[in-house]
Protein backbone atom coordinates (compact mmCIF):
# COMPACT_ATOMS: atom_id res chain seq x y z
CA UNK A 1 0.00 0.00 0.00
CA UNK A 2 1.51 2.84 -1.20
CA UNK A 3 0.28 6.75 -0.10
CA UNK A 4 0.17 9.17 -3.01
CA UNK A 5 2.63 12.27 -2.19
CA UNK A 6 0.91 15.30 -2.89
CA UNK A 7 3.04 16.58 -5.27
CA UNK A 8 2.24 13.36 -7.34
CA UNK A 9 -1.23 13.56 -7.60
CA UNK A 10 -1.35 17.12 -8.47
CA UNK A 11 1.05 15.55 -11.49
CA UNK A 12 -0.93 12.46 -12.56
CA UNK A 13 -3.99 15.06 -12.45
CA UNK A 14 -2.95 17.34 -15.20
CA UNK A 15 0.74 18.48 -15.00
CA UNK A 16 -0.60 21.79 -13.57
CA UNK A 17 2.35 23.92 -12.48
CA UNK A 18 2.59 27.24 -11.69
CA UNK A 19 4.68 28.09 -14.61
CA UNK A 20 2.02 26.99 -17.25
CA UNK A 21 -0.24 30.32 -16.04
CA UNK A 22 2.97 32.60 -17.11
CA UNK A 23 1.46 34.29 -20.10
CA UNK A 24 4.07 34.42 -22.63
CA UNK A 25 2.93 36.02 -25.97
CA UNK A 26 3.64 33.83 -29.20
CA UNK A 27 3.34 30.46 -26.97
CA UNK A 28 -0.37 29.39 -27.61
CA UNK A 29 -0.34 25.59 -28.73
CA UNK A 30 -3.98 23.68 -30.24
CA UNK A 31 -5.61 21.81 -27.57
CA UNK A 32 -4.97 17.76 -29.03
CA UNK A 33 -8.28 17.09 -30.18
CA UNK A 34 -7.29 13.28 -29.38
CA UNK A 35 -6.45 13.47 -25.76
CA UNK A 36 -9.49 12.24 -24.83
CA UNK A 37 -8.95 9.19 -26.89
CA UNK A 38 -5.97 8.21 -24.42
CA UNK A 39 -6.64 5.54 -21.83
CA UNK A 40 -4.70 6.58 -18.79
CA UNK A 41 -4.55 3.08 -16.26
CA UNK A 42 -3.36 3.96 -13.01
CA UNK A 43 -3.51 1.80 -9.40
CA UNK A 44 -4.99 2.51 -6.16
CA UNK A 45 -5.83 0.02 -3.31
CA UNK A 46 -9.54 1.97 -2.86
CA UNK A 47 -11.63 4.02 -5.12
CA UNK A 48 -14.22 5.87 -3.83
CA UNK A 49 -17.03 6.77 -6.57
CA UNK A 50 -19.00 10.00 -5.37
CA UNK A 51 -17.55 12.90 -2.88
CA UNK A 52 -21.01 13.57 -1.31
CA UNK A 53 -22.04 13.24 2.23
CA UNK A 54 -20.88 9.79 2.88
CA UNK A 55 -18.05 9.92 0.08
CA UNK A 56 -16.16 12.19 1.56
CA UNK A 57 -16.04 10.80 5.21
CA UNK A 58 -15.66 7.10 3.46
CA UNK A 59 -11.91 8.51 1.07
CA UNK A 60 -10.71 10.29 4.27
CA UNK A 61 -10.99 7.25 6.28
CA UNK A 62 -9.60 4.61 3.57
CA UNK A 63 -6.70 7.55 3.62
CA UNK A 64 -6.01 8.07 6.66
CA UNK A 65 -5.94 4.24 7.56
CA UNK A 66 -3.06 4.28 4.84
CA UNK A 67 -4.02 3.30 1.88
CA UNK A 68 -3.73 4.87 -1.79
CA UNK A 69 -7.21 6.00 -2.16
CA UNK A 70 -8.94 7.81 -5.37
CA UNK A 71 -11.97 10.16 -5.37
CA UNK A 72 -14.08 9.91 -8.06
CA UNK A 73 -16.68 12.89 -8.16
CA UNK A 74 -19.11 13.97 -11.31
CA UNK A 75 -19.49 17.55 -9.75
CA UNK A 76 -17.34 20.44 -9.37
CA UNK A 77 -17.06 20.17 -5.43
CA UNK A 78 -16.99 17.95 -2.70
CA UNK A 79 -20.13 17.14 -0.11
CA UNK A 80 -22.94 16.02 -2.31
CA UNK A 81 -26.26 16.96 -0.73
CA UNK A 82 -24.90 18.67 2.26
CA UNK A 83 -22.94 21.56 -0.20
CA UNK A 84 -24.14 21.25 -3.63
CA UNK A 85 -27.86 20.54 -3.02
CA UNK A 86 -27.80 22.76 -0.17
CA UNK A 87 -29.27 20.88 2.79
CA UNK A 88 -26.75 22.43 5.13
CA UNK A 89 -27.71 21.10 8.52
CA UNK A 90 -26.50 17.78 9.22
CA UNK A 91 -28.57 15.72 11.64
CA UNK A 92 -28.24 13.85 14.23
CA UNK A 93 -24.94 12.85 15.80
CA UNK A 94 -27.03 13.02 19.39
CA UNK A 95 -29.71 10.98 21.20
CA UNK A 96 -31.45 11.34 24.34
CA UNK A 97 -28.74 13.45 25.44
CA UNK A 98 -25.74 11.40 23.80
CA UNK A 99 -23.87 11.71 21.49
CA UNK A 100 -23.99 8.32 18.75
CA UNK A 101 -21.57 9.41 15.81
CA UNK A 102 -18.70 11.09 15.90
CA UNK A 103 -15.49 10.53 14.18
CA UNK A 104 -15.12 12.06 10.83
CA UNK A 105 -17.76 13.26 9.50
CA UNK A 106 -18.36 15.20 13.03
CA UNK A 107 -14.64 16.49 13.08
CA UNK A 108 -15.58 18.02 9.59
CA UNK A 109 -18.80 19.73 11.11
CA UNK A 110 -17.56 20.82 14.25
CA UNK A 111 -14.45 22.15 12.23
CA UNK A 112 -16.49 24.10 9.73
CA UNK A 113 -18.80 25.26 12.83
CA UNK A 114 -16.09 27.15 14.54
CA UNK A 115 -14.57 28.57 11.37
CA UNK A 116 -17.89 30.31 10.88
CA UNK A 117 -18.10 31.30 14.16
CA UNK A 118 -21.43 29.40 14.04
CA UNK A 119 -22.94 27.77 17.27
CA UNK A 120 -23.81 24.40 18.08
CA UNK A 121 -27.53 23.10 19.27
CA UNK A 122 -26.99 22.93 23.17
CA UNK A 123 -27.63 18.80 23.16
CA UNK A 124 -28.30 18.67 26.46
CA UNK A 125 -31.49 20.44 25.79
CA UNK A 126 -34.16 17.53 24.94
CA UNK A 127 -35.97 18.61 21.65
CA UNK A 128 -39.38 16.44 21.95
CA UNK A 129 -40.60 15.88 18.43
CA UNK A 130 -38.29 19.03 17.39
CA UNK A 131 -35.83 17.19 16.00
CA UNK A 132 -34.34 19.08 13.40
CA UNK A 133 -33.39 21.26 16.20
CA UNK A 134 -30.41 18.87 17.27
CA UNK A 135 -29.72 19.77 13.48
CA UNK A 136 -25.97 21.43 13.53
CA UNK A 137 -26.12 24.20 10.49
CA UNK A 138 -22.74 24.82 8.58
CA UNK A 139 -21.40 26.84 5.97
CA UNK A 140 -21.55 25.06 2.93
CA UNK A 141 -18.67 27.03 1.60
CA UNK A 142 -16.33 26.25 4.20
CA UNK A 143 -17.61 22.78 4.53
CA UNK A 144 -16.90 21.88 0.81
CA UNK A 145 -13.10 23.78 1.46
CA UNK A 146 -12.84 22.29 4.59
CA UNK A 147 -13.20 18.67 2.95
CA UNK A 148 -11.17 19.04 -0.06
CA UNK A 149 -7.98 20.18 2.63
CA UNK A 150 -8.67 17.06 4.46
CA UNK A 151 -8.53 14.61 1.28
CA UNK A 152 -5.62 16.61 0.42
CA UNK A 153 -4.13 16.64 3.80
CA UNK A 154 -4.67 12.97 3.73
CA UNK A 155 -3.04 12.31 0.30
CA UNK A 156 -6.44 11.65 -1.79
CA UNK A 157 -6.30 11.88 -5.43
CA UNK A 158 -9.51 13.95 -6.32
CA UNK A 159 -11.05 13.29 -9.68
CA UNK A 160 -13.88 16.04 -9.99
CA UNK A 161 -16.11 15.44 -13.52
CA UNK A 162 -15.40 12.01 -14.03
CA UNK A 163 -17.96 9.39 -13.90
CA UNK A 164 -17.85 5.21 -14.00
CA UNK A 165 -18.75 4.50 -17.82
CA UNK A 166 -17.72 -0.07 -17.05
CA UNK A 167 -16.61 -1.56 -14.02
CA UNK A 168 -15.50 -5.44 -14.21
CA UNK A 169 -14.09 -7.98 -11.58
CA UNK A 170 -10.76 -9.17 -12.67
CA UNK A 171 -8.29 -11.50 -11.00
CA UNK A 172 -8.49 -9.38 -7.13
CA UNK A 173 -9.25 -6.35 -8.50
CA UNK A 174 -12.10 -4.01 -9.91
CA UNK A 175 -10.85 -2.28 -13.10
CA UNK A 176 -13.21 1.02 -13.52
CA UNK A 177 -13.38 2.62 -17.09
CA UNK A 178 -14.26 6.25 -16.24
CA UNK A 179 -14.52 9.49 -18.51
CA UNK A 180 -13.98 12.87 -17.76
CA UNK A 181 -13.72 16.36 -19.65
CA UNK A 182 -11.17 15.10 -22.03
CA UNK A 183 -10.22 12.27 -20.54
CA UNK A 184 -10.61 8.48 -20.22
CA UNK A 185 -9.14 6.09 -17.49
CA UNK A 186 -9.02 2.63 -16.47
CA UNK A 187 -8.62 2.49 -12.82
CA UNK A 188 -7.58 -0.29 -11.11
CA UNK A 189 -8.79 -0.74 -7.39
CA UNK A 190 -8.61 -3.79 -4.73
CA UNK A 191 -11.48 -2.48 -2.86
CA UNK A 192 -14.80 -0.20 -4.45
CA UNK A 193 -16.60 2.01 -2.82
CA UNK A 194 -20.28 3.20 -3.86
CA UNK A 195 -21.29 6.51 -2.66
CA UNK A 196 -23.29 8.07 -5.94
CA UNK A 197 -26.08 7.82 -3.43
CA UNK A 198 -28.09 5.92 -6.77
CA UNK A 199 -26.60 2.83 -6.46
CA UNK A 200 -25.09 3.49 -9.62
CA UNK A 201 -21.72 1.57 -9.04
CA UNK A 202 -23.39 -1.47 -7.56
CA UNK A 203 -25.77 -1.38 -10.78
CA UNK A 204 -22.73 -0.74 -12.90
CA UNK A 205 -21.13 -3.57 -11.44
CA UNK A 206 -23.99 -5.93 -12.46
CA UNK A 207 -25.69 -6.34 -8.76
CA UNK A 208 -29.17 -5.99 -8.50
CA UNK A 209 -30.82 -2.14 -7.17
CA UNK A 210 -34.18 -2.33 -6.17
CA UNK A 211 -36.49 1.08 -6.56
CA UNK A 212 -40.31 1.64 -5.01
CA UNK A 213 -42.90 2.60 -7.89
CA UNK A 214 -43.04 6.15 -6.46
CA UNK A 215 -40.19 7.51 -4.83
CA UNK A 216 -40.64 11.17 -2.27
CA UNK A 217 -40.39 14.49 -3.73
CA UNK A 218 -36.79 16.85 -4.51
CA UNK A 219 -36.31 20.10 -3.13
CA UNK A 220 -34.51 22.72 -5.39
CA UNK A 221 -33.22 24.96 -1.68
CA UNK A 222 -33.61 28.68 -2.41
CA UNK A 223 -33.73 31.67 -0.25
CA UNK A 224 -36.46 34.62 -1.22
CA UNK A 225 -36.52 38.12 0.21
CA UNK A 226 -38.11 41.66 -0.43
CA UNK A 227 -41.53 40.95 1.84
CA UNK A 228 -42.41 41.70 5.31
CA UNK A 229 -44.64 38.54 7.06
CA UNK A 230 -46.24 41.09 9.35
CA UNK A 231 -47.24 43.28 6.37
CA UNK A 232 -48.84 41.09 3.90
CA UNK A 233 -52.89 40.30 4.03
CA UNK A 234 -52.18 36.29 4.41
CA UNK A 235 -56.25 35.97 3.98
CA UNK A 236 -56.18 37.31 0.13
CA UNK A 237 -52.44 35.98 -0.90
CA UNK A 238 -54.35 32.58 0.28
CA UNK A 239 -57.03 33.13 -1.88
CA UNK A 240 -55.34 34.52 -5.33
CA UNK A 241 -52.95 30.79 -4.93
CA UNK A 242 -56.20 28.72 -4.88
CA UNK A 243 -57.10 31.27 -7.70
CA UNK A 244 -54.47 30.37 -9.66
CA UNK A 245 -53.81 26.86 -8.43
CA UNK A 246 -57.57 26.10 -9.90
CA UNK A 247 -56.54 27.75 -12.98
CA UNK A 248 -53.82 25.05 -13.22
CA UNK A 249 -51.24 28.20 -12.98
CA UNK A 250 -49.97 26.74 -10.32
CA UNK A 251 -49.56 23.10 -8.89
CA UNK A 252 -50.48 22.81 -5.41
CA UNK A 253 -48.42 19.82 -4.18
CA UNK A 254 -44.96 21.54 -5.36
CA UNK A 255 -45.41 23.98 -2.19
CA UNK A 256 -48.25 22.78 -0.51
CA UNK A 257 -49.38 26.13 0.53
CA UNK A 258 -48.31 29.75 0.03
CA UNK A 259 -47.63 30.53 3.62
CA UNK A 260 -45.21 28.07 3.78
CA UNK A 261 -43.38 29.43 1.11
CA UNK A 262 -43.51 33.13 2.12
CA UNK A 263 -43.01 31.89 5.71
CA UNK A 264 -39.51 29.91 5.13
CA UNK A 265 -38.40 32.14 2.48
CA UNK A 266 -37.66 29.15 0.36
CA UNK A 267 -35.62 27.07 2.25
CA UNK A 268 -36.46 22.98 1.94
CA UNK A 269 -40.19 23.87 1.07
CA UNK A 270 -40.67 22.88 -2.98
CA UNK A 271 -41.40 19.43 -3.50
CA UNK A 272 -40.55 18.21 -7.11
CA UNK A 273 -42.34 15.08 -7.76
CA UNK A 274 -40.23 12.30 -9.36
CA UNK A 275 -36.89 13.74 -8.72
CA UNK A 276 -34.19 11.57 -9.93
CA UNK A 277 -30.46 11.95 -10.08
CA UNK A 278 -29.52 8.30 -11.25
CA UNK A 279 -28.59 9.42 -14.88
CA UNK A 280 -27.52 12.80 -16.85
CA UNK A 281 -31.39 12.70 -18.59
CA UNK A 282 -33.20 12.41 -15.55
CA UNK A 283 -31.09 14.23 -13.20
CA UNK A 284 -31.22 17.08 -16.07
CA UNK A 285 -35.16 16.85 -15.68
CA UNK A 286 -34.95 16.83 -12.01
CA UNK A 287 -33.07 20.45 -12.20
CA UNK A 288 -35.44 21.90 -15.14
CA UNK A 289 -38.49 21.10 -13.29
CA UNK A 290 -37.00 22.47 -9.78
CA UNK A 291 -35.57 25.87 -11.52
CA UNK A 292 -39.14 26.03 -13.86
CA UNK A 293 -41.27 25.66 -10.63
CA UNK A 294 -39.65 28.32 -9.04
CA UNK A 295 -40.03 30.48 -11.63
CA UNK A 296 -43.48 30.08 -11.80
CA UNK A 297 -43.65 30.88 -8.53
CA UNK A 298 -41.72 33.91 -7.87
CA UNK A 299 -43.23 36.06 -11.24
CA UNK A 300 -47.00 34.82 -9.47
CA UNK A 301 -45.20 36.30 -5.85
CA UNK A 302 -44.48 39.31 -7.64
CA UNK A 303 -47.93 39.91 -8.90
CA UNK A 304 -49.24 39.67 -5.12
CA UNK A 305 -50.11 42.93 -3.25
CA UNK A 306 -47.09 43.55 -0.37
CA UNK A 307 -44.83 41.04 -2.24
CA UNK A 308 -44.19 43.14 -5.79
CA UNK A 309 -40.49 43.35 -4.85
CA UNK A 310 -40.02 39.68 -3.88
CA UNK A 311 -36.36 38.76 -4.96
CA UNK A 312 -34.45 35.70 -5.23
CA UNK A 313 -31.39 35.82 -3.24
CA UNK A 314 -29.67 32.12 -3.48
CA UNK A 315 -30.34 29.17 -5.57
CA UNK A 316 -28.55 26.08 -5.35
CA UNK A 317 -27.02 24.52 -9.00
CA UNK A 318 -29.25 21.15 -8.12
CA UNK A 319 -32.42 19.96 -6.76
CA UNK A 320 -31.89 18.05 -3.93
CA UNK A 321 -33.22 13.95 -4.39
CA UNK A 322 -34.70 12.06 -1.62
CA UNK A 323 -34.64 8.63 -2.69
CA UNK A 324 -33.73 6.35 -6.23
CA UNK A 325 -31.99 3.41 -6.00
CA UNK A 326 -30.80 0.92 -3.35
CA UNK A 327 -28.76 -2.14 -2.86
CA UNK A 328 -30.28 -5.13 -2.44
CA UNK A 329 -27.91 -6.03 0.21
CA UNK A 330 -26.43 -8.91 2.40
CA UNK A 331 -29.12 -7.95 5.30
CA UNK A 332 -31.53 -5.81 4.87
CA UNK A 333 -32.67 -3.11 7.63
CA UNK A 334 -36.54 -3.27 8.08
CA UNK A 335 -38.67 -0.53 9.47
CA UNK A 336 -38.99 -3.03 12.61
CA UNK A 337 -35.51 -3.25 12.68
CA UNK A 338 -35.03 0.72 12.72
CA UNK A 339 -37.87 1.61 15.42
CA UNK A 340 -37.27 -1.16 17.64
CA UNK A 341 -33.29 -0.13 17.90
CA UNK A 342 -32.13 -4.00 16.97
CA UNK A 343 -28.45 -4.80 17.64
CA UNK A 344 -27.15 -7.31 15.09
CA UNK A 345 -24.32 -9.49 15.48
CA UNK A 346 -22.34 -7.16 13.11
CA UNK A 347 -23.71 -3.90 14.12
CA UNK A 348 -21.49 -1.10 13.00
CA UNK A 349 -22.43 2.07 13.58
CA UNK A 350 -25.81 3.95 15.10
CA UNK A 351 -28.63 5.96 13.31
CA UNK A 352 -30.79 8.51 15.00
CA UNK A 353 -34.08 10.10 13.04
CA UNK A 354 -37.74 9.48 12.97
CA UNK A 355 -39.37 7.88 10.26
CA UNK A 356 -39.50 10.49 7.77
CA UNK A 357 -40.82 9.40 4.54
CA UNK A 358 -42.17 12.90 1.85
CA UNK A 359 -45.10 12.33 -0.21
CA UNK A 360 -47.21 14.42 -2.00
CA UNK A 361 -48.88 15.57 0.93
CA UNK A 362 -45.68 16.66 2.57
CA UNK A 363 -44.60 14.63 5.38
CA UNK A 364 -45.67 13.63 9.22
CA UNK A 365 -42.25 12.43 10.89
CA UNK A 366 -42.51 9.33 13.36
CA UNK A 367 -40.41 9.62 16.35
CA UNK A 368 -38.75 6.83 18.21
CA UNK A 369 -39.56 5.67 21.44
CA UNK A 370 -37.62 7.11 24.42
CA UNK A 371 -34.07 5.42 24.53
CA UNK A 372 -34.63 4.10 21.02
CA UNK A 373 -31.32 4.51 18.60
CA UNK A 374 -31.29 2.61 15.66
CA UNK A 375 -27.95 0.70 14.40
CA UNK A 376 -27.23 -0.35 10.88
CA UNK A 377 -25.17 -4.07 10.17
CA UNK A 378 -22.33 -4.16 8.22
CA UNK A 379 -24.12 -6.61 5.70
CA UNK A 380 -26.05 -3.44 4.99
CA UNK A 381 -23.51 -2.25 3.01
CA UNK A 382 -22.97 -5.11 1.49
CA UNK A 383 -24.32 -5.84 -2.31
CA UNK A 384 -25.66 -9.16 -2.23
CA UNK A 385 -23.19 -11.68 -3.25
CA UNK A 386 -20.26 -9.45 -4.07
CA UNK A 387 -16.72 -9.56 -3.24
CA UNK A 388 -14.60 -6.33 -2.47
CA UNK A 389 -17.63 -3.74 -2.86
CA UNK A 390 -19.12 -1.62 -0.19
CA UNK A 391 -21.71 0.89 -0.45
CA UNK A 392 -22.05 3.82 1.74
CA UNK A 393 -24.93 6.61 1.83
CA UNK A 394 -28.83 6.59 1.43
CA UNK A 395 -28.42 3.93 -1.15
CA UNK A 396 -27.55 1.13 1.78
CA UNK A 397 -29.56 -2.13 1.73
CA UNK A 398 -33.06 -1.13 3.91
CA UNK A 399 -36.85 -1.12 3.29
CA UNK A 400 -38.89 2.41 2.55
CA UNK A 401 -39.67 3.34 5.49
CA UNK A 402 -36.02 2.51 7.23
CA UNK A 403 -34.61 4.10 4.35
CA UNK A 404 -36.48 7.09 5.23
CA UNK A 405 -34.50 7.85 8.44
CA UNK A 406 -31.24 5.93 7.75
CA UNK A 407 -30.50 8.13 4.49
CA UNK A 408 -29.98 11.49 7.06
CA UNK A 409 -26.77 13.04 6.45
CA UNK A 410 -25.21 12.16 10.04
CA UNK A 411 -26.21 8.41 9.56
CA UNK A 412 -24.40 8.96 5.62
CA UNK A 413 -21.12 10.15 7.46
CA UNK A 414 -20.96 7.39 9.65
CA UNK A 415 -21.52 4.80 7.02
CA UNK A 416 -18.75 6.39 5.35
CA UNK A 417 -16.03 5.74 7.76
CA UNK A 418 -17.23 2.31 8.17
CA UNK A 419 -17.26 1.68 4.49
CA UNK A 420 -13.53 3.19 4.56
CA UNK A 421 -12.05 1.65 7.46
CA UNK A 422 -14.24 -1.94 6.14
CA UNK A 423 -12.11 -1.74 2.60
CA UNK A 424 -8.74 -0.84 4.36
CA UNK A 425 -8.82 -3.84 6.71
CA UNK A 426 -9.95 -5.58 3.50
CA UNK A 427 -7.17 -4.12 1.35
CA UNK A 428 -4.80 -5.05 4.36
CA UNK A 429 -5.87 -8.92 5.12
CA UNK A 430 -6.83 -9.29 1.53
CA UNK A 431 -10.45 -9.97 2.46
CA UNK A 432 -13.62 -9.51 1.38
CA UNK A 433 -15.26 -6.86 3.27
CA UNK A 434 -17.93 -9.33 5.17
CA UNK A 435 -15.10 -11.73 6.09
CA UNK A 436 -12.94 -9.13 7.95
CA UNK A 437 -13.84 -9.54 11.82
CA UNK A 438 -16.37 -6.99 13.19
CA UNK A 439 -13.96 -6.54 15.98
CA UNK A 440 -11.04 -5.26 13.76
CA UNK A 441 -13.31 -3.08 12.41
CA UNK A 442 -14.53 -1.41 15.32
CA UNK A 443 -11.18 -0.67 16.88
CA UNK A 444 -10.12 1.03 13.71
CA UNK A 445 -12.73 3.25 13.89
CA UNK A 446 -12.57 4.02 18.30
CA UNK A 447 -9.26 4.92 16.98
CA UNK A 448 -10.19 7.52 13.97
CA UNK A 449 -12.43 8.88 16.53
CA UNK A 450 -16.24 6.82 15.52
CA UNK A 451 -18.71 5.84 18.16
CA UNK A 452 -19.69 1.72 17.64
CA UNK A 453 -22.44 0.02 18.84
C1 LIG B 1 -34.36 18.36 0.18
C2 LIG B 1 -33.70 17.43 1.13
C3 LIG B 1 -33.83 17.68 2.51
C4 LIG B 1 -33.16 16.86 3.42
N1 LIG B 1 -33.23 17.16 4.74
C5 LIG B 1 -32.35 16.59 5.58
C6 LIG B 1 -32.19 17.06 6.91
O1 LIG B 1 -32.94 17.93 7.34
N2 LIG B 1 -31.22 16.51 7.69
C7 LIG B 1 -30.39 15.51 7.21
O2 LIG B 1 -29.48 15.10 7.92
N3 LIG B 1 -30.57 15.01 5.98
C8 LIG B 1 -31.51 15.53 5.13
N4 LIG B 1 -31.67 15.04 3.87
C9 LIG B 1 -31.07 13.76 3.49
C10 LIG B 1 -29.60 13.80 3.21
O3 LIG B 1 -29.18 15.11 2.88
C11 LIG B 1 -29.18 12.85 2.07
O4 LIG B 1 -29.89 11.65 2.13
C12 LIG B 1 -27.70 12.54 2.20
O5 LIG B 1 -26.96 13.75 2.18
C13 LIG B 1 -27.25 11.61 1.10
O6 LIG B 1 -25.87 11.39 1.20
P1 LIG B 1 -25.14 10.46 0.14
O7 LIG B 1 -23.69 10.51 0.45
O8 LIG B 1 -25.81 9.16 0.05
O9 LIG B 1 -25.43 11.18 -1.26
P2 LIG B 1 -24.97 12.63 -1.73
O10 LIG B 1 -24.59 13.52 -0.62
O11 LIG B 1 -26.03 13.10 -2.67
O12 LIG B 1 -23.65 12.32 -2.55
C14 LIG B 1 -23.61 11.59 -3.75
C15 LIG B 1 -22.42 12.12 -4.55
O13 LIG B 1 -22.14 11.23 -5.60
C16 LIG B 1 -21.93 11.98 -6.79
N5 LIG B 1 -22.30 11.08 -7.88
C17 LIG B 1 -23.52 10.57 -8.14
N6 LIG B 1 -23.46 9.75 -9.21
C18 LIG B 1 -22.18 9.76 -9.62
C19 LIG B 1 -21.50 9.12 -10.69
N7 LIG B 1 -22.15 8.29 -11.52
N8 LIG B 1 -20.18 9.37 -10.85
C20 LIG B 1 -19.52 10.21 -10.01
N9 LIG B 1 -20.11 10.83 -8.98
C21 LIG B 1 -21.42 10.61 -8.78
C22 LIG B 1 -22.85 13.18 -6.64
O14 LIG B 1 -22.45 14.24 -7.47
C23 LIG B 1 -22.71 13.48 -5.16
O15 LIG B 1 -21.63 14.35 -4.89
C24 LIG B 1 -32.37 15.78 2.93
C25 LIG B 1 -32.28 15.52 1.57
C26 LIG B 1 -32.93 16.33 0.67
C27 LIG B 1 -32.77 16.08 -0.82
Amino acid sequence: MTKIARRTMLRTIGGISLGSFIPVLGKASTLDKKSGENIKTITTDILVIGGGTAGTIAAIQAARAGCSTILVENGSQLGGTTTTGGVSFPGLFHAWGKQVISGIGWELVSETVKLDDGQLPDFSIPTGRQHWKHQVHVNPFIYTMLAEEKCMQAGIQIRYYETPVSIRFKGDNWEVDTVGKGTRTKIVCKQLIDCTGNASVTSLAGFNVLREEETQPGTLMFRIEGYDMENIDLKLIREKYEEAVAKGELVKEEFRNIHSLLQSHGNNVQHIAGADSTTSETHTITNINGRSSLMKHLRFLRTLPGCEKTRLISMQPETGVRETYRIDGEYQITHEDYTSGKVFDDSICYSFYPIDLHDKNGVAPKHLQEGTVATIPLRALVPKNSRNLLVAGRCLSSDRLANSALRIQASCMAMGQVAGATASLAVKSRKSPVDVPVDDIKSILVHHGAIVP
